[in-house]
């Protein structure tokens, strides 16, 4: 199975290997270096973006990974596989990669920046007032566990379980994982102010998209869905033009959330695609988040408890912190080989549709 040397198990080797695989394929390289922040190696940090086809194409693709840190393992996964599979573009098409929309959280294998901050919920416009959730203000003491063992855990999932009896499955989600912007110490942090990662998206969208007229955005992450299989996420509204393209590039389960382990979604603010859309007015946008499935809900609750305690509370306890951090990355990032097979397939099969797509009229 040599194809599975499109994975890595670090940000620089990932990094490595894409630049490389985007080299060969005749990709032009684009590079937003983080000017602080370096990986555990002492690695630099960027954003790369990698350009196939004509640089002034009207219509383009683009792929991007890493928006969750350590979900862009096997985006980038996808990307590396997908360039070196020789693809042929039609005429007046590009397409785009973003490697690594959050590099910080990449390289230290988690789905948050330097400063905490879900990336994905960082879009808002801070001069105004933040948004408010009083759901996760009343969920924030049972999610911050102090000792992480199994009966503190058990107690937890009995308040959130109590919480959701109370309010029901679509404020539970709004609460626990809509984005928060009152605890920096929290899950689903929004952040005070917009992160490098935020600017540095911002400057490739302007850079290499400001001539397309017709776009569309695949933003790849990992954790919502069964196991080895590919979930969308569209939030076009429904009966919009573009929630009818998603419906007809990726078929009917692009736009009817067959697969999602959530019982209800969470109203999300400050998302990568929706700012995307916003600083794209002038062409013809077409979005779509795929989430590789990895585990049940509850186990990927876990994980998110897990990533806020590891961050923390793990200094006090270095032994458990590095076993809880183990089952954090193994639930974002399985090793399992089935499972990678599937991301490599599943991922050629969605990124040619979406060059199908833009490409049709
Ligand atoms: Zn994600």
């Amino acid at each position: 199975m040599a194809e599975l040397t499109a994975f890595s198990d670090s940000y620089a080797e990932a990094r490595k290997k894409f630049v490389d695989a985007a080299r060969r394929a005749g990709a032009k390289l684009a590079s937003y270096q983080h000017p602080g922040e370096r990986g555990p190696g002492g690695e630099a940090l960027a954003l790369d973006v990698s350009v196939l086809g004509p640089g002034n194409a009207a219509r383009v693709l683009v792929v991007g990974s890493g928006t969750h840190g350590i979900e862009g393992y096997p985006g980038s996964a996808a990307q590396r596989a997908w360039l070196r599979s020789r693809p042929r573009l039609p005429k007046d098409t590009a397409v785009v990669f973003f490697h690594a929309h959050n590099p910080w959280g990449f390289a230290h294998k988690t789905r948050v920046t330097e400063e905490n901050v879900d990336l994905n919920r960082n879009f808002i416009d801070f001069s105004k007032p933040l948004p408010a959730n009083a759901g996760y203000e009343e969920l924030h003491p049972a999610i911050a566990i102090r000792d992480w063992n199994e009966a503190a855990l058990a107690e937890t999932f009995a308040s959130f379980d109590a919480y959701r009896a109370r309010v029901g499955e679509k404020a539970f989600s709004d609460a626990f994982n809509g984005g928060q912007y009152s605890h920096a110490d929290g899950i689903f942090y929004g952040g005070a102010r917009p992160q490098w990662a935020n600017g540095a998206f911002r400057a490739a969208v302007q850079a290499h998209l400001g001539r397309a007229s017709r776009v569309a955005f695949i933003d790849l992450h990992t954790g919502i869905g069964p196991w080895c299989e590919h979930v969308y996420l569209c939030f076009h509204p429904e009966g919009s033009p573009a929630r009818e393209r998603a419906r007809a590039w990726w078929g009917e389960r692009a736009v009817n959330l067959q697969g999602v382990t959530h019982k209800k979604l969470a109203t999300y603010s400050g998302t990568v695609i929706d700012a995307f859309a916003e600083m794209l007015p002038q062409a013809e946008i077409t979005s779509i988040v795929v989430e590789f499935g990895t585990l049940p809900r509850p186990a990927m609750q876990r994980a998110s408890l897990a990533q806020r305690w590891i961050r923390f509370e793990g200094p006090r306890d270095p032994v458990l912190a590095a076993q809880v951090r183990r089952e954090y990355e193994a639930a974002f990032y399985p090793a399992d080989r089935e499972w990678r097979q599937a991301v490599l397939a599943q991922s050629k099969e969605f990124i040619d549709r979406g060059v199908a797509g833009i490409s049709s009229s």
